[in-house]
């Protein structure tokens, strides 16, 4: 009997956009977003200077991240997954290196709010300036602003199988650390150039499918 303990993507994976990178260019400006984040692509500029340069672009308010929340859909199947998880009593992790301030309300939205949450930090200030900070930094490879790499390895217990599911370059981390991969758009891509193994998927119904297959 495998027990599993999963961890998993927000960006673009359980969310169906990437709601950092929207809420990032809505509220702050586009163009320099972009360019930074090439820098990080490409390994130039560290994760938390990323996230540090656009904030100060950047007004936003509680009202706003909360109108903007409600707008954004997260992967239809996402409830079945999240239900199959209670029922196998396996833990489930958001890991994400975006933030919790968009994270925590659109899970809320949709009914997931008891999910563990392991992200950066963005907090409002008066003048709708906001800041962000990194809790798990320190611990992590020193490139990611929240290396999920870090958290997989400290969450882990023996005899447990580790699944990782994600879609993107800050995922690469922890598509390193865990036992079983889903991978989808550029985690695919990334598992494939460097020789990790990995399951592509589409959506959580195929993750759900194959887990309960490994179970059978
Ligand atoms: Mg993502
Ligand atoms: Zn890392």
């Amino acid at each position: 009997m495998h027990s599993y303990r999963i961890f998993c993507d927000f960006d673009g994976t359980i969310a169906k956009r990437d709601v950092g990178n929207l809420v990032f260019t809505q509220f702050g400006n586009e163009n320099h977003w972009w360019r930074l984040v090439h820098q990080w692509k490409i390994g130039k500029l560290e994760g938390r200077e990323m996230w540090r340069r656009q904030a100060a672009t950047m007004t936003l308010t509680p009202a706003q991240l909360d109108a903007f929340a409600a707008t954004q859909p997260v992967d239809p199947t996402f409830a079945g997954f999240y239900a199959f998880a209670k029922q196998i009593q396996a833990p489930l992790y958001v890991v994400s290196d975006g933030m919790d301030a968009y994270i925590s309300r659109i899970l809320a939205c949709n009914g997931f709010s008891d999910l563990q949450l392991r992200t950066n930090q963005l907090t409002f200030a008066e003048d709708g300036r906001i800041e962000v900070e990194f809790p798990y930094h320190a611990d992590g490879c020193g490139q990611c602003a929240n290396c999920k790499g870090l958290h997989v390895r400290r969450e882990r217990k023996p005899g447990e199988t580790t699944v990782f599911i994600g879609d993107g370059r800050s995922d690469l981390c922890g598509a390193r650390e865990a036992d079983i991969v889903f991978a989808k758009k550029q985690l695919l891509e990334y598992c494939e150039k460097e020789g990790i193994a990995h399951i592509p998927f589409r959506s959580f119904a195929e993750v759900q499918a194959e887990l309960q297959r490994r179970l059978a």
